[in-house]
């Protein structure tokens, strides 16, 4: 040990740091001390020697041990983490249930506070460990979870003794929105006051810092913009742990990044999300089409505007021959037409459904309402006689896909959005030869265009670079052991748009290689990595997204 001057050696001093934290490392480290100098007692010792000894000893303190646990954390989350085994589990698998990993710890947090003293505690720890954000778990490739990390459950947020987190600015025509909260809730609390968001996701059981990562589409989209386009401010707390205020004044780079940031830059702790008056009542239509080119042009002309004022909802889907009707045609049509739309399947293979909603108010006049529907599809392309339409309350539309889980399925999804130049190729090499032809396809199969410059160009969000663009989703519904045979269709419709050159963008990416995700945001690349460096220098938010984890 004579010739080793060990305190003027960086390496070794912060190796001793690192070891010191707990007497756990500390007791192995003295261990080896002792087992070293009897070594070195017979032979010369060298700074090669400690340094293998220092190894060691942190590998044999790592193991069975993560680095979220090595690390020192306040006593104010001592009894907020949880290492047992049901809160481990709990947050290891998401929705889709294909991807599971698992934490070291999850924390409930009963206020902002515990999530920053979280994220402080990893930022000043020596070797960080990664945080993600389970809002309500409905990820469906693990991008909530945080393996050997803390998940953060916001769920203990929603339920804690403070109550909920939504609050209305009638006058002001906002509502300041804990990011915990549920969009369920919002639309309940909101529509107490006659007031409702304008933008919507098709599902409400997901939380508002959950949607707000990602975009938040739906059939309002088209005409207002994802979610990350209507709101006005947020509270994020970065990735050194510290609560920033954001908006397009103030902290802009901060705001741009975090909307479709794929919780890369913060943790959204309240959005100011724009509201509007609620409608008293919604028509809501569906018409089907037998002929593809028929059913974009009808849904492009409402998106591009000429028959805007129709509608206030577009969306569109597909009908497939797979058995019986599903619940989403049997619920919405009277009983006597549906043995005439499953003929029709049979004929086409799949049949195009448009769908979309109209808003009235109290004061609006019932005549007009009648000429109203005569003229939305007074020049529609759909099948003669193959529509129908009912009025129901606003809530009644917004709740109408219900919340049910069930932890025997799997949900291999896809969600790609589509340049409107290809997408007659994408209905013939995809829709026509991959989808029909395999006839597997479970559950809804959505379609229908959105409108580019409804999207602000400085959110994270990626979209296709034309102003009409589709967005589709393969929603399946698959057992825990034939996942991928949906999996393959997926990955095979994938592999058609990149070797016929359609320039498709993933929606809820599910990359997991650095490559992969530099292609995926292309011009957004370099501003993405920058800021990232900005707001989490050391990489410790969502690690569950797989971006930056392997940098
Ligand atoms: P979680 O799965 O809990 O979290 C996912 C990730 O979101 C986190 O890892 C983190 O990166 C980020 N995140 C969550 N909370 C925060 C926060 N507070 N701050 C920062 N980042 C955060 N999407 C649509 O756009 N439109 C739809 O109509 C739609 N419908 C869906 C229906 C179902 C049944 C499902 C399962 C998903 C649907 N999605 C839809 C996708 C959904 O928007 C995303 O999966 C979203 O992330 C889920 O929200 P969550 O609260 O469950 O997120």
């Amino acid at each position: 040990m004579t010739d080793y001057k060990w305190r003027h050696s960086p390496l070794l001093s912060s190796s001793l740091i690192i070891i010191i934290l707990e007497p756990y490392p500390t007791f192995i480290f003295l261990i080896f001390f002792k087992i070293n100098n009897k070594i070195m007692a017979k032979s010369r010792s060298t700074p090669i020697h400690l340094i293998v000894m220092l190894l060691v000893t942190y590998f044999l303190c790592t193991v069975g041990k993560s680095n979220a646990l090595a690390c020192p954390l306040p006593p104010e989350l001592a009894t907020k983490l949880h290492v047992d085994q049901v809160a481990v589990d709990s947050a290891s698998s998401d929705y889709g249930n294909i991807v599971h990993s698992k934490p070291a710890a999850v924390l409930y947090p009963s206020s902002i506070e515990d999530i920053q003293r979280l994220v402080r505690s990893s930022y000043n720890c020596p070797i960080p460990f990664g945080i993600s954000v389970r809002g309500n778990g409905h990820s469906v490739n693990g991008q909530d979870m945080a393996r050997d990390g803390v998940v953060v459950d916001m769920k203990s947020l929603r339920e804690n003794k403070h109550g909920i987190r939504i609050r209305v600015y009638k006058n002001h025509v906002f509502a300041d929105v804990g990011g915990e909260q549920l969009w369920i809730d919002v639309l309940h609390t909101t529509a107490a006051q006659g007031l409702s968001p304008v933008s919507w996701t098709d599902f409400l059981y997901l939380s508002v810092g959950g949607t707000l990562s990602n975009a938040g589409i739906s059939g309002q989209t088209f005409l207002h913009g994802p979610q990350i386009s209507n709101v006005y401010e947020l509270d994020v707390i970065t990735g050194n742990g510290e609560l920033v205020t954001c908006s397009k004044r103030n902290n802009s780079d901060l705001f741009d990044s975090v909307l479709g940031g794929l919780g890369q830059f913060g943790i959204i702790t309240r959005a100011r999300i724009a509201l509007r008056s609620a409608p008293a009542k919604v028509r809501w239509s569906r018409a089907f089409y037998s002929n593809f080119s028929g059913f974009i042009r009808d849904q492009e002309r409402i998106a591009r505007g000429s028959q805007r004022d129709v509608a206030n909802y577009l969306e569109g889907s597909l009908v497939l021959d797979n058995g019986t009707p599903t619940e989403w045609i049997t619920s919405f049509f009277p009983p006597a037409l549906l043995p005439r739309i499953m003929s029709l399947v049979k004929k086409h293979g799949i049949i195009y459904c448009l769908e979309l909603t109209k808003y009235y108010f109290l004061d609006d006049i019932a005549s007009e309402i009648d000429q109203d529907l005569q003229q939305v599809f007074k020049d529609f392309a759909h099948v003669p006689g193959f529509i129908d339409a009912k009025f129901v309350s606003h809530q009644d539309f917004l709740t109408r896909v219900p919340n049910v889980e069930n932890e025997s399925l799997t949900h291999p999804w896809q969600n790609l959005f589509i340049p409107k130049s290809r997408i007659s190729d994408f209905n013939s090499g995809v829709l026509r030869e991959i989808v029909l032809k395999r006839n597997i396809t479970t559950g809804p199969v959505l379609f229908y265009p959105l409108n580019r410059h409804k999207w602000d160009a400085k959110s994270s969000a990626v979209i296709p670079d034309e102003e009409i663009f589709y967005t589709t989703s393969f929603l399946h519904t698959g057992g825990i052991d034939n996942w991928q045979v949906y999996d393959d269709q997926n990955k095979a419709v994938v592999r058609f748009c990149e070797e016929a050159g359609i320039k498709i963008v993933k929606y809820l990416a599910d990359y997991t290689t650095i490559e992969e995700w530099i292609k995926h945001f292309g011009s957004k690349w370099t501003t993405f990595r920058e800021r990232k460096a900005q707001y989490d220098p050391k990489n410790i938010l969502s690690p569950g997204q797989k971006i930056f984890n392997g940098i």
